[in-house]
C-alpha cells in the first residue's frame, strides 16, 4: 500500500469519526433538552406537592380545632343533660304526688320518694322490681283498700288496666284514708309513665259538697211538699170563695152589694194567679216540670182562653181575633196545659195592657217533616206598648216595665218568666217587637206533632154559592173571606148595616148572611130584623161576643137562623155552614137529658157546682164519696163523671179505679174529669194513671165546666144548651 494510499485512508477515518463525534454530539444535546424539561416539570411538581401538603397540614390544624372544640361541646351538653336530669328529679322529688317510671317489661326505672315513701317498709321496692310484684306486695300488706277482693282477681285487673290505649285514670283508696288518683300514660318507647295524685282533700270536699246538696234537696223536696200543700189548703176554700162570688155576681144585687161581691171574686182570682205563678216557677227551677203530651185541640184550646177573656175585652170595649190558618191541621200531640198557660199568659197580657183597638191572634204554620208542624202563634195587640229598653229583659224574673204607663196593673212579674221557660221547654224559642204607644207582638214558635183523628169530616161539602159577610172589623171580614172561600164560596163583604142591605137589593142572591153583633147604626139583630121585614127568607147568622141577651129575646131569635159565639171555631162554622146545606133540617126530638154524676164531699162546693150548671138541660146526680160514686155509677149510669179526688173513705182515684175494673169487664167508658185543688207533677200523673181521662184544676169555672159537659154530650140525648144554637162554650 502507497503512502496516498494511506493517507487517503486515514482521511476517510478522520472523516468518519468526526461524523460519528457530530452525531453524538447531537444526541447528547437532545438528551439534554429532555433532561432540562423533565427537571423543569419536577420541580413544578414538587411546588405543586408542597403547596398540597401545605394546605393540607393546615387543614389538619383546623380539624385538631373543631374536634376540641366538638369534644367541649359534648362535655358542656353532658353536664347540662346531667344537670337537667337532676333537676328533674329534684323537682321530682319535691312533689307530694308520687312519680314512678316503668320500662316496657313492667320493671321499676325510677320513682320518687313519695312513691317509695308508701312502700317504706319494703326495701324490695326500688327499681327493678315487676309492677305486679309491688300489686301484689300492696295487697298482701293490706296497703291498698281493694274491697276485699282476692289478690289474684284484684291484680288482674290492675294489670288489664296498663293493657288499656289510653290508660283509663283510676281512684284507689289506702287504708291510711289516703285517696290516690292513678294517671298512667304510656310513653312511645314503651315504658309506662305513673303519676299517683293525692286527692284526699278534693274528696273530702266533694263529699262535704255532696251532703250539703243532699241537705239542700231535702230542703227544697220540703219546700216543694209544702207549696203543694199551701196550694191545695188555699185551693180548695178559694173554690168555695171565688165560686160562690160568682154566684152572687148573677143574683140580684144593689150597685153597692155588686162592687162587694165582684171585688172578693177578682181579688180570689188574683190570689189564685198569684198561688199558680210562684208554685210553678219553684216547680221549674226545681227542674221539676214534667210535659204531659196528649191530643188536644189547638184551635178549640184558643177560642176557650179567648172565651175567658171575653168579660174584661167587652168590658174594655175591645175587639179579640183569632186567625187560625186554615190550611193547618187544629189538633196536635203537646201538653195542652202548658201550652194554654203560655197562649193565656200572652193573650192576658195584651188585654190588660191595650184599652183601644183590637188583639188578634194568630196561627201559621207548615209541615215541618212527616206528620209534623212548625206552629207559630202570635198575639198582637194595640195597647200601650213596650219601651225598646225594657224589650230586652222583658221575659227576665219579676220583671214588670216599671213606669207611668203600667203601674196601674197588677200581676207577679213571672208571666213572661214562666212562659219563655215552658216554650222553651217543649223545644220552641219565644219573642216579643213592641213600639212604645202602637202595641206589641209576642210571639213563639213551637213544632207539634199532628194528631189529626183520621177520617175528620173536613170534605163533607157545603152547597152554598154565595155569602154576605157583615162586619165593621175590617180583620174580621178578611178572616171570614178567607175561610168562606176556603169552603169554595163566593163572598161579599159589607161592613155596615146600610151597606148589606143595599148589596142585599141590587146584588145576586145569597145564600148565607154572616153578620157581626155589635156595629155602629145599625147592629146585626137589628139588619136581621129590617131583611125580615122585606119578606127575606135567607139564612142569618148572627156572631156574637156577647149573645145572651139576643139569645133571651125570642123576637130577635125569630129573625136569625143561628147564634154563634165568637170568635167562632172554623169547625162550629163549617157544621153549620153544611147544616143550612141540608134542607129541610132534620130535627130528631132525643128523648132523655145527658146524665152528669159529680162526685164531690164538700158540701159548699156541689152547690156551687150545681149553680154553675144550672142553665143546662141535663140530669145531675152527687155522690159525697167515692164509695156513692161507685154506686151511681151502677144505678145512674152517667153519660159523665166529674170526680173529687180527695173524698173520705174511697177516694177519687180508688173509685175511677173501680169503675174502670167494672168497665174492663163489660165494656163501655164513661169519661172521668178528675176536680183537683192540687196542682203538683206528682197528683197528676197518679190521677191519669187510675184511669180518669182529664182533670181540672179548682177552683172551676162556668164556662170549663160547661165546655167540658157539651164537649162530652152522647148523641142519643138532648143537647145541654137550649135552642139549637151552635156555642164554642
Ligand atoms: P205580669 O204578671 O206582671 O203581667 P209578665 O211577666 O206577664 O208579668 O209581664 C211582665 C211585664 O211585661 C208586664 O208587667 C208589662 O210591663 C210588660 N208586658 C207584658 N205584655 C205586655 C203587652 N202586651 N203590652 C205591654 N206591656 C206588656
Amino acid at each position: 500500500m502507497t503512502l496516498a494510499e494511506k493517507l487517503a485512508q486515514e482521511r476517510r477515518a478522520r472523516l468518519a469519526a468526526e461524523r460519528m463525534l457530530e452525531h453524538k454530539q447531537r444526541e447528547l444535546f437532545a438528551a439534554n433538552e429532555k433532561l432540562a424539561l423533565h427537571a423543569r416539570a419536577l420541580s413544578n411538581q414538587i411546588v405543586e406537592q408542597r403547596l398540597a401538603v401545605r394546605s393540607a397540614l393546615s387543614e389538619a390544624e383546623t380539624l385538631k380545632g373543631q374536634n376540641s372544640r366538638y369534644l367541649s361541646d359534648l362535655d358542656r351538653a353532658h353536664t347540662a343533660a346531667v344537670m337537667a336530669e337532676r333537676r328533674l328529679w329534684d323537682s321530682i322529688e319535691t312533689i307530694r304526688d308520687g312519680f314512678a317510671v316503668f320500662d316496657a317489661q313492667g320493671r321499676l326505672v325510677a320513682a320518687n320518694r313519695a312513691y317509695l315513701l308508701v312502700f317504706a317498709d319494703f326495701p324490695q321496692v326500688k327499681p327493678g322490681i315487676g309492677y305486679e310484684e309491688i300489686l301484689r306486695l300492696s295487697h298482701a300488706a293490706g296497703l291498698v283498700d281493694t274491697g276485699g277482693r282476692p289478690e289474684d282477681d284484684w291484680v288482674a285487673t290492675m294489670l288489664a288496666r296498663w293493657d288499656q290505649h289510653p290508660v283509663e285514670p283510676m281512684v284507689i283508696r289506702f287504708a291510711s284514708g289516703t285517696y290516690v288518683k292513678l294517671i298512667d300514660r304510656r310513653a312511645r318507647d314503651g315504658d309506662m309513665v305513673s303519676l299517683a295524685l293525692n286527692i284526699t282533700e278534693t274528696m273530702t270536699r266533694e263529699a262535704a259538697l255532696r251532703e250539703a246538696q243532699e241537705r239542700a234537696e231535702a230542703a227544697n223536696r220540703a219546700k216543694s211538699a209544702f207549696l203543694a200543700n199551701m196550694s191545695h189548703e188555699i185551693r180548695t176554700p178559694m173554690n168555695g170563695v171565688v165560686g160562690m162570688a160568682e154566684l152572687l155576681c148573677d143574683t140580684a144585687l144593689s150597685e153597692e152589694q155588686r162592687l162587694y161581691a165582684e171585688t172578693i171574686k177578682s181579688s180570689g182570682e188574683a190570689l189564685l194567679v198569684i198561688i199558680n205563678d210562684v208554685l210553678d216557677y219553684s216547680k221549674i227551677e226545681a227542674g221539676k216540670l214534667l210535659l204531659h203530651p196528649e191530643p188536644f185541640d189547638l184551635e178549640r184550646c184558643i177560642h176557650e182562653i179567648a172565651m175567658l177573656m171575653q168579660p174584661v175585652v167587652q168590658e174594655k170595649g175591645i175587639d179579640l181575633l183569632i186567625d187560625f190558618d186554615l190550611f193547618l191541621p187544629t189538633r196536635f200531640l203537646g201538653d195542652p196545659g202548658r201550652i194554654r198557660q203560655v197562649l193565656t199568659n200572652l193573650i192576658g197580657n195584651a188585654v190588660k195592657f191595650t184599652d183601644r183597638g183590637q188583639v188578634l191572634i194568630r196561627v201559621v204554620g207548615f209541615e215541618a217533616g212527616p206528620g209534623r208542624h212548625e206552629l207559630h202563634v202570635t198575639v198582637e195587640d194595640t195597647g200601650v206598648g213596650i219601651a225598646p229598653e225594657n224589650l230586652s229583659h222583658i221575659f227576665g224574673e219579676f220583671n214588670q216595665v216599671e213606669d207611668q204607663s203600667n203601674r196601674r196593673f197588677e200581676g207577679t212579674g213571672l208571666g213572661l218568666a214562666i212562659s219563655r221557660r215552658l216554650v222553651e221547654r217543649m223545644g220552641g224559642t219565644i219573642w216579643v217587637e213592641s213600639d212604645l204607644g202602637q202595641g206589641s207582638c209576642f210571639g213563639f214558635e213551637i213544632v207539634l206533632p199532628v194528631a189529626e183523628e183520621p177520617g175528620a169530616p173536613a170534605a163533607a161539602p157545603i152547597a152554598l154559592r154565595h155569602a154576605l159577610v157583615v162586619d165593621d172589623q175590617l180583620t174580621n171580614r178578611r178572616i171570614l173571606e178567607r175561610q168562606l172561600e176556603t169552603y169554595g164560596l163566593e163572598v161579599t163583604l159589607c161592613r155596615s148595616g146600610a151597606e148589606a142591605l143595599e148589596a142585599v137589593a141590587q146584588g145576586p142572591a145569597f145564600d148565607v148572611v154572616l153578620t157581626d153583633h155589635n156595629m155602629p147604626d145599625m147592629d146585626g139583630p137589628a139588619l136581621a130584623r129590617v131583611l125580615r121585614a122585606q119578606g127575606q127568607t135567607v139564612p142569618i147568622l148572627l156572631l156574637s161576643s156577647h149573645p145572651g141577651p139576643v139569645r133571651d129575646d125570642p123576637a130577635a131569635r125569630a129573625d136569625l137562623t143561628a147564634i154563634l159565639q165568637k170568635p167562632v171555631l172554623r169547625r162550629d162554622l163549617f157544621v153549620q155552614l153544611q147544616s143550612l146545606t141540608r134542607a129541610p133540617p132534620a130535627a130528631p126530638q132525643a128523648s132523655r137529658a145527658m146524665r152528669v154524676l159529680t162526685a164531690e164531699d164538700n158540701r159548699t162546693n156541689q152547690l156551687v157546682f150545681r149553680k154553675m150548671t144550672r142553665d143546662l138541660d141535663i140530669e145531675l146526680a152527687f155522690a159525697a164519696d167515692g164509695r156513692e160514686a161507685v154506686d151511681l155509677f151502677e144505678s145512674f149510669r152517667p153519660d159523665l163523671i166529674f170526680m173529687d179526688i180527695s173524698m173520705p173513705g174511697m177516694d177519687g182515684r180508688d173509685a175511677a179505679r173501680n169503675i174502670r175494673a167494672q168497665e174492663a169487664a163489660r165494656g163501655g167508658h164513661v169519661p172521668i174529669v178528675a176536680l183537683t185543688a192540687h196542682a203538683m207533677e206528682g197528683d197528676a200523673e197518679s190521677i191519669l194513671a187510675a184511669g180518669i181521662d182529664r182533670y181540672m184544676t179548682k177552683p172551676l169555672r162556668r164556662a170549663a165546666i160547661i165546655g167540658e159537659i157539651a164537649a162530652h154530650c152522647p148523641p142519643g140525648a138532648r143537647p145541654v144548651q137550649a135552642g139549637a144554637d151552635i156555642e164554642a162554650a
